[in-house]
């Protein structure tokens, strides 16, 4: 499970790296010369901030503000129903979201809480800076982790959802398709996606448009 929770795709080649990897291969595979036109970012790290098996690597212009990555947080792992969010220097202290990543030294981390009941808390490190060809969207996606893979705890098979009620009584919550139909507590099931607030609040991951692929048709 372990070398599994730490392998992603690499957005630009599509090859398979590991999370510690994928600074080597981005700055050996990826690092192209200087443009004039080229637009000045950062390079950053998101990860969960529990287990940190849920990460993403993405590079953002320094003159975007932290409110444009609370945005692509919402889409890519986090909104369900509107919650609040904050970001945080270490020791708390809130910084605001309409500070610019200029404002950030290079190698800082960050904490950011969505929702402030059922929280999904993310750590976000700002890596050094990089230069990439101009581009619309502010957040470029470099890297994700790959799906996690559970098991239906009745069949073994895979799992396709989680059922809150069990998980809030910690027992074993996943369960797939056929099985979760005949669950007792059939009414709570939320989908397995790939993201750390999965199971939390109503989140089913629809704002996620994010999913790697490599432009040709899935297999099944
Ligand atoms: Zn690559
Ligand atoms: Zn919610
Ligand atoms: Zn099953
Ligand atoms: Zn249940």
């Amino acid at each position: 499970m372990e070398s599994q929770m730490t392998k992603g795709h690499c957005y630009l080649c599509g090859a398979i790296v590991a999370k510690s990897g994928f600074l080597k291969h981005f700055s050996s595979r990826h690092s192209g010369g200087e443009e004039a036109e080229n637009q000045k970012c950062v390079l950053l790290k998101v990860e969960d901030a529990e287990d940190k098996v849920y990460w993403l690597y993405l590079d953002m212009p320094l003159t975007s503000t932290l409110k444009t990555l609370d945005t692509f947080l919402r889409e890519i792992w986090l909104e369900c129903c509107g919650h609040m969010s904050a970001f945080y220097q270490r020791g708390g202290v809130e910084i605001g979201k309409s500070t610019k990543l200029d404002r950030i030294p290079t190698g800082s981390v960050l904490f950011y809480e969505y929702d402030f009941g059922s929280t999904t808390e993310l750590r976000i490190t700002f890596l050094h800076p990089v230069s990439r060809p101009k581009q619309r969207k502010a957040v470029r996606l470099l890297a994700r982790n790959l799906p996690l893979l559970f098991e239906c705890g009745q069949c073994g098979e895979a799992a396709d959802y989680v059922c809150c009620e069990c998980d809030a009584m910690e027992e074993y919550p996943f369960f797939c398709e056929k099985c979760m139909a005949s669950h007792e507590h059939e009414g709570c099931a939320l989908p397995v996606v790939n993201s750390p607030r999965m199971g939390v609040c109503a989140y089913c991951g629809e704002y996620d448009v994010y999913e790697y692929s490599d432009g040709t048709e899935k297999e099944g």
